[in-house]
């Protein structure tokens, strides 16, 4: 083991339900637009478009139910309730057939968007990495193992000062969890700690300081913070 010049950066991890041990992430990847109707309140065409993704650094994870400090340089700051999948075992051109079997867990995760600056990129061609990679833009819940879990569907939703702001289900996913494994791994070979958040259903809009954010997945379990 070499000698770091400063100190090694803390692993992220996130915590499992009903276990003192921890799942280390290693990079999270998002899946864009993959309900129809958010598609369409975005002001895209829903048909199945191939997925495409976006990344936020591994130390954006909020976890145990912290606040979310309400980030610098936006004015608008959305929720995105999501699923998130979490790899348990790497692989790449992985089959449909097999991608389950990739997969260690599952929780509920918020895909924290300023889409202000989202916006901004997409109207001049720029990357979005700044409206949602930024720091702590990706609250999580805890990790529930795969086993016993049908994610192919079940109640989604998210509540914002307890009034309910987005309600779908995991079977309106337009790319289903085993059909994103297999294509995300023809792009990059996947590897154990990754996350992998699935898409948001409609509903996002702003939240602002005192809000308090609540969510859950059907059988995966729940997601709370608040702005802060
Ligand atoms: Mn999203």
């Amino acid at each position: 083991m070499p000698e770091y010049v400063i100190p090694a950066p803390p692993q992220a991890v996130l915590p499992i339900k009903g276990s003192d041990a921890v799942f280390p992430v290693r990079r999270i990847f998002c899946v864009g637009r993959n309900y129809a109707e958010h598609a369409i309140e975005m002001g895209s065409d829903p048909t199945r478009e191939p997925p495409f993704y976006f990344t936020k650094p591994a130390d954006a994870v909020v976890t145990g139910g912290a606040d979310m400090p309400y980030p610098p340089a936006s004015k608008e700051l959305h929720h995105e309730m999501e699923l998130v999948v979490a790899i348990g075992v790497g692989g790449a051109n992985i089959p449909v057939a097999d991608a389950l079997k990739h997969v260690w867990g599952y929780c509920c995760g918020l895909d924290m968007t300023r889409r202000d600056l989202q916006n901004a990129a997409k109207k001049t061609g720029r990357p979005w990495d700044m409206g949602k990679g930024f720091d702590q833009s990706a609250p999580m819940g805890l990790l529930v193992p795969a086993a016993g879990v049908d994610a192919s569907k079940g109640k989604i939703e998210l509540t914002v000062n307890g009034k309910v702001v987005q309600t779908s289900d995991l079977s309106k996913l337009i790319w289903s969890i085993p059909e994103v494994i297999a294509n995300l791994s023809e792009l990059v070979t996947l590897a154990p700690g990754d996350l992998i958040m699935t898409g948001t259903p409609e509903g996002v809009a702003a939240v602002q300081k005192g809000d308090v954010l609540e969510g859950f997945v059907e059988g995966v379990g729940t997601i709370k913070t608040k702005i802060v």
